[in-house]
């Protein structure tokens, strides 16, 4: 088997090398990203695997199957970014790694609204600069707030569990409801009751072309003043001009991000050396109260140990004729 590993990070290679040991197939990493732009690199290759940003559309869909390539293994969740039924038109299967570590996602949310909250980042470099100043670290409790979760699947339980831990209420929006959260003591609500009732909002569901800005300039003015709102999911999920806007006006208090529309163009790059040409971006990334993080909620040993040990399996198992319906969409 050979395959073509695309938007390769070192990490990918250590990981996917060391698991590769149980299988031997004949890995060929590449760091560019797959797009329409870099199709041609695409060979004669058994598989490729591809990652969160790679964009995988009818022209790539096309290109792959000229050369008899019928496996794409996603090493990520989410699966925004190939298009599903032109790959099923095609006889392309499509791979993706449901579950590595929900935990890992749920914790680099939490500290994500730890930080905004308490403020420990500017602390870190306040004493640094032996400035033992408190003006501006005011923080809030978390016990006794009520914590709004949009998508109450792997992670938006994993989130739960650790903010009912805080002692934060929860209100969740999701089509499928869960008993046992219910049992745990969540409370199901409707979207505009979530946005409503709500101190801290995170977003835990997929990005749907149905559900592309969920969080739009009609949500924000639903939220509370001086709302928490925290994306961890997909970029496409908020507007991020209308976060612009609910930021401008006090409406949003604050604003942690893992995940952004235009994220292609930015991350897991080091462009600290560049001018940054996204303005939007940048206009996000200037607020105090905004923290953000290049997509780095799986990047966890577990996370990765896993995401290899499932996509090794995935192409073992296409390389069997089999495509399990846990790992295969
Ligand atoms: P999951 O499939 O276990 O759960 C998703 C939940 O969202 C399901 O319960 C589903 O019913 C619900 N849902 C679907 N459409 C919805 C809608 N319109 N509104 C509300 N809920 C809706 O998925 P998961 O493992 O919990 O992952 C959730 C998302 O997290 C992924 O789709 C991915 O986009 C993102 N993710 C991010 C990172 C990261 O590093 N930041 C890593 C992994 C996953």
């Amino acid at each position: 088997m050979r395959i073509a590993v695309f938007s390769t990070k070192q990490h990918d290679r250590d990981y996917l090398t060391e698991g590769n040991r149980a299988f031997g197939f004949d890995f060929e990493f590449l760091e560019t990203r797959l797009d329409h732009t870099t199709i041609g690199l695409v060979q004669p290759y058994d598989v490729v695997s591809v990652f969160v940003n790679d964009i995988v559309d009818k022209q790539v869909l096309d290109t792959l199957k000229s050369h008899h390539i019928n496996h794409v293994a996603l090493r990520c969740a989410g699966f925004n970014n190939v298009d599903l039924n032109y790959a099923k038109s095609l006889g392309i299967a499509v791979s993706r790694v449901p579950a590595y570590s929900p935990e890992a996602v749920a914790e680099h949310t939490v500290a994500l609204m730890m930080t905004l909250n308490r403020k420990t980042h500017k602390a870190y470099n306040r004493v640094k600069e032996n400035n033992f100043s408190l003006r501006g670290l005011l923080g809030f409790n978390f016990h006794g707030k009520t914590a709004g979760i949009i998508g109450t699947g792997k992670i938006g339980s994993s989130v739960i569990k650790i903010l009912q831990g805080l002692g934060c209420s929860i209100l969740c929006y999701d089509p499928q409801p869960s008993q046992s959260l219910c049992d745990a003591g969540a409370e199901y609500v409707d979207m505009p009751s979530l946005l409503q009732r709500s101190d801290i909002i995170s977003l835990h569901c997929p990005l749907f072309e149905s559900n592309r800005h969920l969080i739009d300039s009609h949500a924000i003015t639903l939220m509370k003043h001086g709302v928490m709102l925290i994306n961890t999911s997909r970029g496409g999920l908020v507007d991020s001009d209308a976060i612009i806007h609910g930021l401008k006006s006090k409406k949003i208090g604050y604003l942690g991000l893992d995940v952004y529309e235009m994220e292609s163009e930015l991350f897991f790059e080091d462009l600290s050396t560049e001018i940054v040409q996204d303005d939007t971006f940048t206009r996000l990334a200037g607020f105090p109260n905004v923290l953000i993080t290049g997509h780095q909620g799986f990047f966890t040993h577990e996370a990765l140990t896993q995401i290899a040990a499932t996509t090794l399996n995935n192409i073992h198992q296409f390389s069997q004729g089999k495509t399990n319906p846990e790992g295969f969409l």
